[in-house]
């Protein structure tokens, strides 16, 4: 495989790769999404919402309706020895047991940790299993978690809102926090391989995110078990960050892309302030699993994630 040339600077045009919806924590919808990215002149763009290919279908008909090319892909969230890493993966069969098995695992371990932290919790706050479930119950078909455990408590009296509730009892540094279970980056980068899909690490040069960030080793290992791309051109990264990611990607025969990790109004990222060029986006087509083949198997995957 020969990668397409990596650029020196950030493109000008091209594809935004990176973006969420309503299908995890953005505000707007598929729709808006290929809306604004027709008003933006985007030539493409991808739906990546976290942990879920939930926004699958809504976006295809979105950017159908539209007449946006689409690029489908998830952002998943890993540990890698004990740094958390966002592992964006593109164009692979979500029905697929690799990766739906590693979905499945990692919902069944999150919902084992609400369950814990309740036990916890319930030492000390009139909350049970039941009451938190009876929150998930409310139109809510994501796994249950902190968000559950809050309104639960606020339900209990003990809290007056849901962010009173996450910055007492359910903050990281309460002794009632259990830490979100994830899959490893190695575990993540061969599942989606598994199923004809397409890895890259979302902004690993953004201080912002972790106190270490991935070493040049950590991230070669990940070269090493079939890792595709590194993210570049986004806002997290630092000038000295991008230059140590490219000369990775040099080094590694790695795909270098860019894109705005746009949540509509939930973060200031604007749609498009970061692009991957269109040499790059073939590139991802022609490894990954065609958009047509994903779509004509969308009706028999069942969506729980
Ligand atoms: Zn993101």
């Amino acid at each position: 495989m020969t990668p397409p040339r990596i650029p020196d600077e950030a493109p000008t045009a091209g594809w935004d790769i990176h973006c969420h919806t309503v299908f995890s924590d953005g505000t707007e919808t598929p729709q808006t999404l290929a809306g604004l990215a027709v008003e933006k002149g985007l030539h493409g763009v991808a739906i990546t919402d976290h942990d879920t290919s939930n926004g699958w279908p809504e976006m295809l008909r979105a950017c159908r309706t539209a007449g946006m090319p689409v690029l489908l892909g998830t952002e998943v969230t890993a540990d890698d020895e004990g740094v958390s890493v966002h592992v964006l993966a593109f164009l692979y069969d979500p029905s697929n047991p690799a990766i739906s098995g590693m979905f499945r695992r990692t919902r069944e371990a999150r919902l084992g940790r609400a369950r814990r932290m309740t036990q916890l919790l319930a030492k000390d706050f009139p909350i049970t299993w039941d009451a938190v479930l009876a929150q998930a119950r409310q139109g809510d078909s994501t796994t249950v978690g902190r968000p559950h455990l809050a309104d639960a408590l606020v339900a209990a009296g003990v809290y007056p809102t849901r962010s009173d509730a996450f910055s007492g009892a359910l903050a990281s540094s309460s002794p009632y926090y259990i830490p979100t279970p994830s899959p490893t980056t190695h575990e993540v980068v061969r599942a989606v391989k598994a199923a004809g899909g397409v890895s890259v690490v979302a902004h690993a040069g953004d201080r912002g995110r972790n106190r270490h960030l991935l070493t040049d080793a950590q991230i070669e290992s990940l070269a090493d078990d079939g890792l595709d791309g590194l993210e570049v051109w986004h806002r997290g990264n630092g000038p000295d960050q991008r230059q140590r990611l490219l000369a990775i990607a040099h080094r590694r025969g790695l795909l270098v892309t860019g894109g705005s990790d746009w949540h509509g109004s939930g973060k200031p990222n604007q749609l498009g302030e970061n692009l991957t060029d269109d040499g790059t986006v073939g590139e991802i087509m022609s490894r990954g699993v065609p958009v047509d083949r994903i779509a004509g198997t969308l009706d028999s995957v069942s969506y729980e994630s």
